[in-house]
């Protein structure tokens, strides 16, 4: 077994590096969302499952880059096309074939999916998929899910983390811009359901129905508790959306690596739009929006002039393009079954443990998804997910308890599991869950 007395991962190195970052970052990182306690550990290499950090701690990889990395580090047939690829050049104004052969494969696998617009982050697919159901429905506001994340653009990110106070029922009605550097007016067109609230669902898009362009839905939201959807919401919201002329947007950055032909069908989700990012890149900068062909006209310049600029100087540039593809090619059938089954393994093997010894945990999940909630009962929504001050500190003594195992775990956030992992990847992890409720719960 694993003693919780193990010594904590050495962090000279790291320290050392900290200690240079700081004057020249805010906060001395360049990304809010990496994981400091208190300095971050920087990455030497990545190896399969693994990265090793510069005072040589291995470790299993369950962030992948914010669960981008879905073949784990230095995938060896991305490697090759990507280096192969950078020997003819970078980036051109230019279109190059790569970007079609990426399109195709996007188009043939997801259902929702007729044309596609690639950009380079997770942001903008989400920035543009907004801007083209305003186009199209000539109607200026969004309605998203309290807690959700779906990254930094101003009118997606309002209302990502309005329940600071749980008791404040009233702020459901309105989104509030979630950070200072956002006006208030972005507010205006944001308007909050609760994921699995039907009733609230159906109540605000009939009093909305005139001003709103589209319902913005992860199928699976990570940050706001990685949140199973209910049968009776899935349906409530697309007949009430059909009804209102209100599109949907599927938002699949993180969600799509739930299957083959992405998450929405897995729960019964026909969305009008789709954007996807993370593991569609290989590991390079990427984004997509996706649709129907109708509402992707928006984009085109063919016929008239397009209703919606979109351009962007990386956009599509081929390294991304190749990798994506070359990534996305190696995710079989089987590779989504083998994921499948680690991830069923890995949530019951969890599950037995914290029933075993009654410990008040619960996991929720799908596919190569999990997260680990400090709570008896599996949070539904954004509210029950949240966590006391108590709490947030034993999950950051999970994260610990994991980090002196050799895991590095994400906390707040959705783990991820990548295709070189095996079923003994899953056994150390169970076994440090074990040995973290076996200190906890005594
Ligand atoms: N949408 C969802 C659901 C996400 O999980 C994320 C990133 O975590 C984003 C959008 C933003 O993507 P990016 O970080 O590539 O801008």
């Amino acid at each position: 077994g694993i003693h919780a007395a193990q010594a904590s991962p050495a962090r000279t190195k790291s320290t050392r590096l900290f200690r240079r970052a700081v004057p020249v970052f805010p906060g001395g990182v360049t990304r809010a969302t990496v994981e400091k306690d208190p300095i971050p550990f920087y990455v030497a290499y990545g190896e399969g499952a693994y990265l090793v950090d510069v005072d040589g701690n291995r470790l299993l990889d369950l962030n992948n880059n914010f669960t981008t990395l879905i073949h784990g580090h230095g995938f060896e047939p991305v490697r090759q096309a990507a280096s192969d690829l950078m020997r003819t050049g970078t980036c051109f104004a230019n279109p190059t074939q790569h970007e079609i052969g990426l399109a195709e494969l996007l188009v043939d696998r997801i259902p929702a999916i007729e044309q596609v617009r690639f950009v380079n982050s997770g942001t903008e697919a989400v920035m543009f998929a907004i801007k083209a159901a305003r186009a199209f429905t000539g109607r200026p506001g969004i309605v998203r899910v309290e807690g959700a994340y779906h990254g930094a653009y101003d009118w997606a990110e309002a209302g990502q983390a309005v329940a600071s106070n749980p008791d404040d029922r009233a702020a459901i009605s309105r989104a509030i811009p979630a950070y200072h550097g956002t006006p208030a007016s972005v507010a205006d067109d944001v308007h909050l359901i609760r994921f699995n609230d039907v009733d609230g669902l159906e109540q605000r898009l009939h009093a909305l129905r005139d001003r709103v362009a589209c319902l913005l839905i992860d199928p699976m939201p990570s940050r706001a508790g990685l949140l199973h959807p209910n049968a009776t919401f899935i349906e409530a919201l697309s007949s009430a959306a059909r009804k209102h002329g209100i599109l949907i947007i599927a938002d699949e950055v993180l969600n799509l690596r739930q299957g083959y032909a992405g998450a929405s069908p897995r729960y019964g989700l026909t969305p009008d739009l789709v954007t996807a990012g993370k593991i569609i890149g290989g590991g390079f900068p990427i984004g997509a929006i996706g649709g129907r062909e109708e509402i992707m006209r928006v984009f085109g310049t063919q016929v008239n002039k397009p209703l919606l600029l979109q351009g962007g100087t990386f956009s599509a540039n081929p390294v991304s393009m190749v990798a994506g593809r070359v990534a996305m090619e190696a995710m079989t059938h089987d590779s989504f079954n083998h994921l499948e089954a680690l991830g069923e393994r890995l949530r019951d093997g969890l599950r037995s443990s914290i029933s075993r010894v009654d410990a008040p945990f619960s996991v929720t999940g799908a596919a190569s998804l999990f997260r680990i909630h400090p709570k008896t009962n599996a949070p539904t929504e954004f509210r029950e997910a949240l966590l006391s001050d108590a709490e947030g500190l034993v999950m950051r003594g999970l994260a610990r308890h994991f980090l002196q195992c050799g895991i590095l775990l994400p906390h707040g956030a959705a783990a991820s599991l990548s295709t070189p992992m095996t079923n003994s990847d899953i056994d150390l992890i169970l076994a440090a869950f074990d040995d973290f409720l076996s200190v906890h719960a005594a």
